[in-house]
This record gives C-alpha cells, structure tokens and sequence, in this order.
C-alpha cells in the first residue's frame, strides 16, 4: 500500500513511523511519502493562503500549490506502477470516518491525504482532481481542529492496523469495537494478571476455562456497555 501525505507541517505526521504503523513501514507493507506543501509555491514567502472570495474570517489555502503537489504525485505514483489513487481531505464537514471506512482504506493500493489549515482548501481542488482520484472528504467527529494532521493520523493507523499482515494477530481486531464479528458494537471490560488487584478481582466466569460461557458473558457485556455508552449503535434492537 502506498500513502502519500501532503502538509505545511511535515514534522506532524513523524510519529507514523512509530509503533505499529512505523514496523509496517520498515517490514515494506506501506510504503509512505509526506510532502511538504510550500516545495510547491513559486513566490519568496512560500506562500499556501489567501483571503476568501466573499469576504469573512480567516484564510483559505490557494488551489495552484495543491495542484502542482498533487499532479507530481500523480505522476510518481505512475511511475511506480499504481493507477486512479482515493484522494482523502479531511475536513469537519465531510462524511463521518468510520470502522467501515477504516476498512475501506485497508483495501487500498493507494490514498493521498490533503492535510488542509487556516479555514481550509479552495473547494475547486476537489472538483479538479475528481477524474484522476476517487475523491473522499472524511471528518474525524463533530468538533473543530486547527488542522487536518491530527486527523490523518488517526485515519491511517486505523485503516494501518487492518491492512493483512500489520498486526502480529490477525485475529485480535476481531473483538475490536465496532467490528462487524462483533455486531458493530463496542467492546466490554478486559482484564490481566494478577487474579486479585488491590482488592479488585477478576470476574470468576473468565477463569472457568469454559469457552462457550466466556463468549456468551463477553457478548452480554459488550451489549450492556453499548446500551449505556452509544445505544444509537443497537439500531433498534433494544
Ligand atoms: N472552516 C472549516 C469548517 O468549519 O468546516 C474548519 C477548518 S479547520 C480550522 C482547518 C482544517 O482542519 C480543515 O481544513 C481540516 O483539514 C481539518 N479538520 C478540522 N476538524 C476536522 C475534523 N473534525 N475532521 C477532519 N478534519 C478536520
């Protein structure tokens, strides 16, 4: 899989190369580029803002730098033998990025994420590059940050972990929150060793060895923390 990342902040997205998402970036299962957004201006204040057509607060990011990082991406994607990339730009007022759509993004041979600042990116930027990317405008939650980094980091170590191979245990996202193997739903309490914790223990029916009464006591919590936390997530059937 390859990712490439576009931002006036490439520092941001370093810590991709930590952890799960870094192993997978050393093992050659992602194969990751960040590009700085101001190598594509052509004044002496590289200059990526204007003010908005219309008037009002704030700035909007220009649409020429874009296209020119954009189209040089295009291009080594090319050359590296990849085809119509999904363009992902995060922003508050796109579709709501999901398990679903981390899933979606696992699947992918290529994604170019479009880090935007200020009040955004000139909308035309979108438009343009529909034909050569399939364009998808994704928002993280219902609040507001100060830039699409914070975003792109989470969008791709979710979709990071469920590319095949990624993690140690194919298995482990299978009880994951959200999980189809899991109904959708989220995932109850978990506990370790020791047995006894400072006067805390562990739910006796986990120590039974009996599989089938774990599964079911497991499926009953999971469905009691869904009903108290997101019962929007039951979908009816409560
Ligand atoms: N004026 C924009 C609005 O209200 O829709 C907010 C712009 S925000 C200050 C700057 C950038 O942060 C956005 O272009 C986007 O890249 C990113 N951003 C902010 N909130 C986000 C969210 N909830 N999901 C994804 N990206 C977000």
């Amino acid at each position: 899989m390859r990712i490439d990342i576009v931002s006036v902040f490439p520092e941001y997205l370093e810590p991709l190369r930590l952890s799960l998402v870094g192993k997978a970036i050393e093992r050659g299962q992602i194969d990751l580029h960040v590009h700085d957004l101001r190598d594509f201006t052509s004044d002496k204040h590289r200059t990526v803002d204007d003010a908005p057509f219309g008037g009002g607060p704030g700035m909007v990011m220009l649409p020429e730098p874009w296209a020119l990082c954009l189209e040089s991406i295009l291009e080594s994607g090319k050359a590296d033998g990849r085809s119509k990339p999904t363009l992902v730009i995060p922003v508050p007022s796109g579709r709501q990025f999901t398990q679903r759509q981390a899933e979606d993004l696992a699947s992918l041979d290529w994604m170019i994420f479009a880090c935007g600042r200020y009040e955004g990116i000139d909308s035309r930027v979108a438009d343009y590059f529909a034909e050569r990317c399939e364009v998808r405008e994704l928002s993280i939650g219902d609040y507001v940050l100060a830039g699409g980094e914070a975003a792109v980091l989470v969008m791709v170590e979710a979709a990071a972990r469920l590319v095949p191979g990624v993690l140690g245990n194919p298995e482990s996202h299978n009880d994951d929150s959200f999980s189809e193997s899991n109904e959708g739903f989220l995932e109850g309490p978990i506990y370790t060793r020791p047995e006894q914790w400072r006067g805390l223990a562990v739910p006796p029916i986990l120590l039974s060895g009996d599989h089938a009464a774990v599964a079911n006591w497991r499926k009953e919590q999971s469905r009691e923390r869904t009903a108290k936390y997101r019962p929007d997530l039951l979908g009816g059937q409560e």
